[in-house]
């Protein structure tokens, strides 16, 4: 299929991650969609994620981007983050910022090591969540969510992926997201759990 043949989908985010995996989960689903990153529009206009909720950050994102986009455009906004049960569900919707305002993904992931440090293998349950809330050409908005259910490392291991992907063994396997690479993590991520959902209802439409 054609580039120009596809819908065009802006990705409010500049995370190239986020946007490879979601086309490579659109394309395995047939769809004629391209996902283009906010960077294709000059960049993500800054946003204060101080919501408190996944849904309430994604929707200021989506709305933000969609204020630069071309008019009709679908505008997608990824809310996401790792819920670690020792840490009462934190960092949660704070993932993004869990070692500073910088939102430096390798402090990040410095800081929930350090933080975990101790805790007991029977204590290191977590679950990554994302929400995706879509914008059609006319602004209404749908919500898609999906979770991921595993534990956490002692120390990062592997070098795919992004984020808290090295520190994080989904359930039933014993290697980290970032050493079992993008074709496990795009069968079972909290991503393309949401995918599903999104994929479903838009072949339904
Ligand atoms: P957001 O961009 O505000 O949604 O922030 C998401 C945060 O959760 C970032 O710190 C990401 O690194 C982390 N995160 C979200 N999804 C993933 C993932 O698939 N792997 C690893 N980290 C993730």
């Amino acid at each position: 299929m054609s580039a120009d043949s596809r819908t065009v989908v802006f990705l409010a985010s500049g995370n190239t991650h986020k946007v490879a995996e979601l086309q490579a989960l659109s394309e395995r689903d047939g769809l004629a969609l391209e996902i283009r990153s906010a960077r294709a529009l000059g960049g993500m206009p800054t946003v204060a994620e101080d919501t408190g909720t996944f849904a309430g950050n994604a929707r200021k994102k989506a709305h933000a981007l969609r204020s630069i986009a071309p008019s009709g455009s679908f505008v997608l906004a990824d809310d996401s983050g790792v819920c670690v049960d020792y840490l009462d569900g934190g960092p949660g919707v704070e993932s993004a910022y869990f070692a500073g305002p910088e939102g430096d993904a390798a402090a990040n992931l410095r800081k929930l090591v350090e933080v975990m440090r101790g805790v007991p293998a029977g204590r290191r349950g977590a679950r990554f969540y994302c929400l995706l809330l879509l914008l059609d050409a006319q602004g209404n908005e749908r919500i898609f969510e999906g979770q991921c259910v595993g534990t956490l490392l002692d120390d990062p291991k592997g070098g795919a992926g992004f984020g808290y992907d090295p520190l994080f063994v989904p359930e039933g396997f014993s290697a980290s997201y970032a050493e079992l690479g993008d074709v496990v993590k795009g069968r079972l991520s909290h991503r393309a759990q949401a995918w599903a959902a999104l994929s479903a209802w838009w072949q339904s439409t």
